[in-house]
């Protein structure tokens, strides 16, 4: 295992962090390291969709401040972000434009399905609209609602912001893979699961 050792020492007393640390050092993972920067910078591609792209726009603004989280950068590039949060319902003729986007983001890179309507299709049941936005690109958490409020946004990035400190490195993260995959094939198929709907 690699490990980083940081010295704080030199650093002023009133920031916070050094002031737990009586030595003055911190010795963490690079894994760990990485995924502190990568949580603590997620820059958000600019776009939405539908009505809960209002609710998103709420959330950058004053009143939530998602710069609290180290995000008062929409991007308006999708080649200087790497956070897509798909807020609305995809229609079929966007689905191509949004994987564009997808492709053209920064890797390591993750998305948001924010909604009923992008998480599944939501209420609209029909032809024009794409029946859950992992259709179209790998999703990484989604956020149920219609709308979400932008409390709800806030709790799912921060969800997000614990995959990402957790997310591994290197031949850690191909086993890690490899094992998820796993799991997902022993998981019992959808049509043969027993819920409250049937
Ligand atoms: S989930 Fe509701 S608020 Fe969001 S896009 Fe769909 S209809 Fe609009």
């Amino acid at each position: 295992m690699f490990g980083v050792a940081v010295d704080l020492s030199g650093t002023r007393k009133t920031m916070g962090l050094e002031e737990k640390l009586p030595s003055g050092v911190l010795l963490t993972t690079v894994e760990l390291a990485a995924g502190y920067a990568r949580k603590g910078s997620l820059w958000p591609a600019s776009f939405g969709l539908a009505c809960c792209a209002i609710e998103m726009m709420a959330t950058g603004a004053g009143r939530y401040d998602l710069a609290r989280f180290g995000m008062e950068v929409f991007r308006g590039s999708p080649r200087q972000a790497d956070l897509m949060i798909v807020a609305g319902r995809v229609s079929q003729k966007m689905a191509p434009v949004l994987r564009q986007i997808y492709d053209q983001m920064a890797a390591p890179k993750w998305v948001l399905a924010m909604g009923a309507c992008s998480s599944s299709g939501g209420m609209f049941n029909n032809y024009a609209i794409v029946q859950g936005v992992d259709h179209i690109v790998p999703v990484d958490i989604y956020l149920p609602g219609c709308p979400p409020r932008p409390e709800m946004l806030i709790d799912a990035i921060l969800e997000l912001h614990d995959k990402i400190q957790n997310t591994k490195l290197g031949v850690h993260r191909e086993r890690e893979i490899a094992a998820l995959e796993k799991e997902a094939l022993a998981a019992t198929p959808l049509h043969l699961q027993k819920g409250l709907m049937r």
